[in-house]
């Protein structure tokens, strides 16, 4: 097995340089050539005979640009990655003014099976590696040239089903040494893993918890997400409050509107209680409102009342936002384009 090195950290790549007879200070060097995307044979500062003995042991695991898109509405890009094994991911780079913005996978596949979603109509998941989250990062930034800024765990997988490296993904990146970006400028969402959020609380990490909601009945919630069988309602919001009262962190809860489903002034009301319930008058939370982006052969319509839906709840004092929809000509929602290219539509 070769030594990944953007999975690793620097004391392994040390231990590497000590097997192959090189000092300790080469590390730095390798690292930092790393971050930047570059494989061996480019670490210009090294010996040529160090860089032939690295690429034999080790691999700058980084995936590769299988297609692009540009939206020529807003400038948002989609990658399709492709990953050593042959999977697929993708990654969105969106442009706000106050900076470049990328939504990564964490998973190739999904097995949470949310009904609307696109990211499982491929059956299992595999989890991605460090250098796998790492390198969609690297590589849009070193496909661009411009800085990422943020980031959001928002794309294909379920990041708190792959807990361990996405934690170490979120150290990584967010590390001085690393791409230094703050942990304020990163996103988690997560359909609602509660044992995993009460982990996540103790990391005592400034990142921003979003919680797919979708709904505000166990009945409704789990006829949309079957995660809700066995985390509830009751037991997400509870992981949720202790997660509020153990970083101080407002919680993003995430609400797709769907057509008759979820969209009602009835469900307005059932959420904003809800929420109220669990949160208090002073309300740490936010709801983002999602517009759907319809799976062909699930049945659910996107609602077109997100401006009254988010009228409503500013009306009960719930902060409300009505996100806007980027690159809507280049399928840049969640396993649209991965699925798209596993299951390629019937040539005419
Ligand atoms: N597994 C994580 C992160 C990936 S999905 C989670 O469930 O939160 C990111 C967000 O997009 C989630 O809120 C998800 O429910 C939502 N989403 C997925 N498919 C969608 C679709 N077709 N239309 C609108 N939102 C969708």
């Amino acid at each position: 097995m070769k030594t990944d090195i953007l999975s690793t950290d620097r004391a392994s790549v040390v231990q590497l340089l000590a097997r192959l007879g090189e000092p300790e200070w080469r590390a730095g060097q390798i690292i930092d050539w790393a971050w930047r995307g570059v494989d061996f044979d480019g670490m210009t500062n090294l010996p040529v005979g160090l860089r032939e003995k690295l690429a034999g042991c080790a691999t700058i695991n980084l995936p590769q640009i299988e297609r692009k898109l540009v939206s020529s509405i807003d400038g948002t890009i989609k990658y399709l990655f492709r990953l050593s094994d042959g999977e697929a991911i993708e990654s969105v780079v969106m442009r706000y003014r106050h900076g470049n913005t990328i939504c990564i996978s964490s998973q190739a596949g999904c097995r949470m099976g949310c009904r609307f979603c696109a990211s499982n109509t491929c059956g299992t998941a595999r989890n991605l590696r460090v250098s796998e989250m790492l390198g969609q990062v690297i590589a849009a930034q070193k496909d661009t040239g411009k800085r990422i800024d943020g980031i959001v765990l928002m794309g294909i997988g379920e990041p708190l089903d792959n807990y361990d490296n996405v934690l170490s993904f979120i150290r990584a990146v967010s590390s001085e040494e690393g791409l230094n970006i703050g942990c304020r400028h990163i996103s988690l969402s997560t359909c609602g893993l509660a044992d995993k959020i009460y982990r996540l609380a103790d990391e005592k990490l400034q990142i921003t918890l979003s919680v797919s909601l979708h709904a505000c009945s166990d009945e409704e919630r789990s006829a949309l997400m079957p995660i809700n069988n066995k985390w509830n309602i009751e037991a997400l919001l509870r992981a949720c409050r202790v997660y509020f009262n153990k970083t101080r962190r407002r919680i993003s809860f995430e609400y797709t509107l769907i057509a008759g489903v979820n969209d009602t002034p009835g469900h307005a009301k059932r959420l904003s209680a809800l929420l109220h319930g669990y949160f208090g008058r002073s309300a740490p939370f936010h709801v983002n409102l999602i517009a759907l982006n319809e799976v062909e052969g699930r049945g659910y319509v996107r609602s077109d009342a997100a401006a009254r839906f988010a009228r409503e709840l500013e009306g009960l004092r719930v902060n409300a936002t009505v996100r806007r929809i980027l690159g809507p000509d280049i399928k840049a929602s969640c396993g649209q384009l991965r699925a798209h290219n596993i299951h390629p539509e019937p040539n005419p």
